[in-house]
């Protein structure tokens, strides 16, 4: 958990510069295309602190070339979604979390803390602003993109003097095609998303800038995404920008729900912990936080112990796994459209976000 922080830029000072020029939403869009009309934007820089949060005009930023989050990815970000409801209410996931983890990740980045709090009322305020942009529907939301960046005007590497903290807003549909719900996945441990030590649990963009060339490799054998392995063991982590289940009977012969613990190479996913929070809940079976492996996997799915492999996050919030490209072999795995853990974890996050079941994990706009 990031430390407690002893300045920060305060909601109360919001300066709003509304656009001109509001722009004609379109119907149809790729995930991450259109933005909205406004963005919030706040500066730090080493002598002053935190300056007012703004919301303006969306706009391109002017950098320094020599700018640190562009040589050496000093920068971070975070995504999460606001949902229209069947009450037409505006509602955030457990936004809280996301907050945190932004903060544990500018910890790690050297970039100054913030208060959580603040920054979530400058994300509901703009989201009020350009609430008309949420769609009206189940399917799609309204997606939000906190990012921080340094903007260090110069080449030593060093912890940054100036920094910009800002979010932008998209239109998301399925950010998977709805014809490839079920995931084709792609393993070899020659590649590695993260390691002991490493930022793989913090959200900057080296972690994924990285990834691409592996996840053209997956394409190359037919596969949407890559599972990620780590070390002798291959050990399961997660698959392309998503955390990792296995419902199965495990070795003991108990019904288990099991996704890797969190010890630095895993991202803390916001569904994953739903899921793990849900689950528990239900206390129908067992629910861990346990190290798998693609060898534990492969004879559980030869006994016919596997009862499902999904992927989550908040794009897709959960993707069934179709089949494994492992060691020359592709490896088909079982999967039911109905009555699986997988839709009913998928029908009661969705009831959540909708408010069509009450819960204190949704936060109105
Ligand atoms: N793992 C990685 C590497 C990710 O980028 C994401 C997306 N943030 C996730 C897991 C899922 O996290 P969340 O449920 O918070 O979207």
């Amino acid at each position: 958990m990031a430390g407690s922080c002893t300045g920060s830029f305060k909601a109360a000072d919001l300066v709003i510069q509304l656009s001109s020029s509001p722009k004609i939403k379109p119907d149809v869009v790729d995930f991450g295309t259109v933005f909205t009309d406004h963005m919030l934007t706040v500066e730090w820089n080493a002598n002053e602190g935190w300056q007012a949060p703004l919301i303006r005009a969306f706009r391109n930023l002017s950098l320094h070339p020599a700018c640190s989050a562009l040589h050496y990815g000093v920068q971070l970000f975070e995504g999460l979604m606001v949902y229209r409801g069947d009450d037409n209410r505006l509602r955030l996931f457990r936004p809280i979390l996301n907050m945190n983890r932004m903060a544990n990740s500018a910890e790690r980045a050297c970039l100054p803390a913030f208060d959580q709090s603040e920054l979530l009322e400058c994300i509901r305020r703009l989201i009020d602003i350009d609430q008309d942009w949420v769609p009206h529907s189940d399917s799609a939301s309204l997606y939000i993109r906190p990012t921080f960046i340094s903007t260090e005007p110069s080449l030593g590497v060093k912890k940054p003097t100036s920094a910009l903290l800002y979010v932008i807003l998209c239109q998301a549909g399925s950010y998977f095609n709805t014809e490839m719900r079920v995931l084709s996945l792609w393993a070899d441990p020659k590649y590695t998303r993260a390691w002991k030590g490493g930022t793989g649990d913090c959200k900057m963009g080296g972690n994924y800038g990285g990834t691409l060339f592996a996840q053209y490799e997956a394409a190359s054998y037919g596969c949407q995404q890559v599972l990620w392995l780590y070390g002798e063991d291959h050990q399961i982590t997660e698959a392309g920008t998503m955390n990792i289940f296995l419902h199965w009977i495990n070795d003991d012969g108990d019904e288990e729900l099991a996704t890797p613990p969190l010890d630095g190479i895993i991202l803390p996913g916001i569904t994953r912990q739903s899921i793990l929070d849900l689950t528990k809940k239900w206390d129908e079976f067992k629910v861990s936080e346990r190290y798998l492996t693609m060898g534990q996997l492969y004879s559980a799915l030869k006994q016919q112990r596997l009862k499902e492999m999904f992927g989550s996050g908040t794009a897709c919030s959960i993707c069934p796994v179709g089949s494994i490209v492992y060691q020359g072999t592709n490896l088909q795995l079982p999967y039911q459209e109905k009555h699986s853990l997988s839709s009913r974890i998928t029908t009661e996050l969705a009831d959540i976000q909708h408010g069509r079941s009450p819960s204190d994990w949704t936060y109105l706009v």
